[in-house]
């Protein structure tokens, strides 16, 4: 199971939206942060009864391409 359901926020402008998959998740932050200067975050709503799963995408997160990323973004793990 690599997709995993993860919400957007941004506090900003009070946008909310979900995305099935961190990938997706992070590029619409990454565009959204570009095209406004908003700072969204993300929740990952199932972390609280899967802290194995939680493992596994800390493992994606693990990656340089994600590690390389602003403060803001690394909230989510
Ligand atoms: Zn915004």
């Amino acid at each position: 199971m690599s997709q995993q359901r993860v919400t957007v926020d941004c506090p900003e402008c009070g946008l909310t939206e979900t995305f099935d998959g961190l990938g997706s998740a992070r590029s619409f932050i990454e565009d959204h942060r570009t095209e406004t200067g908003h700072e969204a975050t993300w929740e990952l709503p199932q972390l609280a009864s899967g802290v194995e799963r939680a493992g596994d995408e800390a493992g994606v997160c693990g990656s340089p391409d994600c590690t390389d990323t602003e403060s803001p973004l690394y909230q989510g793990e």
